[in-house]
């Protein structure tokens, strides 16, 4: 059933600081807030509200911001050798302390430990890029480009950026934007999303005893005042935004009004195309694995399942084979493979794609509203849910619902399923399964995806490619981390250079030449 990313340790791991309110990061030091504004941290898993988080006012920006400035000068002029010396113990760091991380996942997100574990592991792998950056910050050279002058170029940091973060993944998304941001020597202010911020002020301090310097590393918790400020802000130069589709448009929209660099990635509809002569056995594995893990609340969850002829019956059936296998329960308990929802809220929703899915027509084969967690508990539980057939006029296929809902969609030929896939809103992931080389290659080369999986359901790419979607799961030019990371984070600036022999020098009026 579902892989496991490590080894099964962490339930029941003790949760740093449980209950205490959780405070903004400036200059290096907690800043309880002082807004007078605040919301509610639930722990999904029992319901219960697990601690308070202050929202930043305006002023509160402003000094995170204020301490990042004045930390640039000297972050941008340590030598890129000392930074990547610190990047390396912020890597071990954050790799030592993996367990109390992942505990503050599971308390705040819900997410069972084995799958938080996973997410700091990935996270880990942009630290380890990070760890490159003498490579990644070589510019060009050209000798003698004209006679007597050399052209180079070189990558500067941008001075403050600032990353806006979604619920989904506390600790990884976070890394996604900040290690390379910091490498490059810029300082970065982080707004973590308010459901889940703990795991930001974890990885604050590790940042502080790894040797980052104060200020160059700053948290702002809070909520649309915090992330407004940060948008019109004139000492912010750039902008990461990760989350849904309408902020993400808002953001971009906002953030380049006011000159800023922005990239926001949006929300997602992932479909997974099975060809007829796909292992189905290995395709309803990956579709139980992509649809249910971390509660389907992934970015590159598997949504859709776009079945191509007679392959529907005996996938659905081997599917619906596995439902009963998938254990729902608490992060405490070993033996839970999917958590509950991030919020009572959002897990009735999900469950309300089950009710508009029958009345339009569609068949519930599984309804999660039967686990007996949805009822016998205050946690925000919902069970494996599957729909089939679903059309594609029907909310359940035109929305992002971002649960454990998994939908079948029935088409006659390889065609029809492109077109489908292509014709649809966003374009973060997509994956298909066949045992045909020649029909894998034709997918690659005709889908309006960014990431492509060929029998691999979630293909996000490792850390030193680059993660991003097409159309609405996307606005900006260059994609998060990797390689477009690094152009993200730095602006490049070309250098023009003689140093004559004094005995040649004379006076010429014409423009300069080449040749
Ligand atoms: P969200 O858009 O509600 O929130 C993201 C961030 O924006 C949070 O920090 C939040 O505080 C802030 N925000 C929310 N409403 C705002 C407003 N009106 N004005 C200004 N700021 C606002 O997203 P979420 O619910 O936290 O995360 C889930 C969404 O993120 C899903 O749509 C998912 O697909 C998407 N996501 C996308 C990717 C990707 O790489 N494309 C990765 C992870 C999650």
């Amino acid at each position: 059933m579902t892989q496991l990313a490590e080894p099964r340790p962490g339930a029941g791991d003790a949760v740093p600081g449980a209950g205490e309110r959780v405070n903004h990061w400036v200059a290096g030091r907690r800043l309880p807030g002082t807004s007078g504004r605040s919301g509610p941290v639930f722990d999904p898993a029992t319901g219960a509200v697990a601690r308070e988080v202050d929202f930043a006012s305006v002023g509160e920006v402003d000094a995170a911001v204020a301490a990042a400035v004045a930390a640039f000068p000297g972050w941008r002029a340590t030598s890129i050798s000392k930074r990547t010396e610190i990047m390396f113990r912020v890597r071990n760091l954050i790799d030592a302390h993996r367990r109390e991380l992942a505990a503050l996942l599971t308390a705040e997100h819900g997410k069972v430990p084995s799958d938080a574990l996973g997410e700091i592991a990935r996270g880990i792998e942009n630290l380890e890029f990070a760890t490159g950056v003498p490579q990644h910050l070589k510019g060009g050279f050209s000798e003698q480009a004209s006679s007597g002058v050399d052209v180079y170029q070189i990558r500067q940091p941008l001075g403050v950026v600032a990353g806006i973060t979604p619920f989904n993944f506390p600790a990884m998304v976070p890394m996604w934007m900040f290690a390379n941001a910091i490498a490059c020597g810029n300082t970065f202010v982080l707004k973590p999303s308010e459901k889940d911020p703990s795991a930001s002020m974890l990885m604050a301090e590790l940042l502080k005893e790894a040797g980052v310097p104060d200020g160059v590393f700053g948290v702002i918790q809070g909520d649309k005042v915090a992330v407004d400020r940060i948008l019109e802000h004139p000492d912010v130069a750039a902008v990461s935004f990760v989350g849904s589709t309408p902020i993400a448009r808002y953001i971009y929209e906002t953030g380049t009004r006011h000159g800023k660099r922005v990239q926001a990635l949006g929300g997602a509809k992932n479909h997974m195309l099975v060809l007829p002569d796909a292992d189905i056995d290995m395709a309803a594995d990956a579709a139980i694995s992509a649809g249910y893990g971390s509660a389907g609340e992934r970015c590159m969850a598997v949504a859709t399942i776009v079945a191509v002829g007679d392959v529907a019956d005996p996938l659905v059936a081997a599917i619906k084979a596995r439902l009963p296998k998938v254990k729902v329960g608490p992060g405490s308990d070993p033996a839970a493979e999917m958590g509950p929802l991030i919020t009572r809220q959002h897990r009735d929703k999900v469950a309300g794609y089950l009710d508009s899915g029958r009345a339009q027509g569609a068949t519930v084969v599984a309804d999660g509203r039967d686990h007996p967690l949805y009822r016998g508990s205050d946690g925000f539980f919902l069970g494996v849910s599957l729909i089939d057939p679903l059309t594609p006029e029907m909310d359940a296929y035109k929305d992002e619902i971002f649960g454990p809902l998994l939908t079948v969609v029935r088409v006659k030929t390889y065609d029809e399923a492109v077109r489908l896939i292509n014709d649809n809103p966003y374009g973060n992931g997509t994956a298909i399964f066949t045992r045909d080389g020649g029909a894998a290659r034709r997918f690659q080369f005709e889908v309006s995806a960014g990431m492509v999986g060929i029998n691999v359901p979630i293909p996000v790419p490792v850390a030193y490619y680059s993660f991003g979607g097409w159309k609405s799961s996307l606005f900006g030019d260059l994609h998060m981390y990797g390689p477009e990371g690094i152009q993200f984070y730095t602006r490049s600036k070309v250098v023009t250079a003689r140093w004559p022999d004094p005995g040649t020098s004379k006076i010429d009026l014409g423009f300069p030449r080449t040749r």
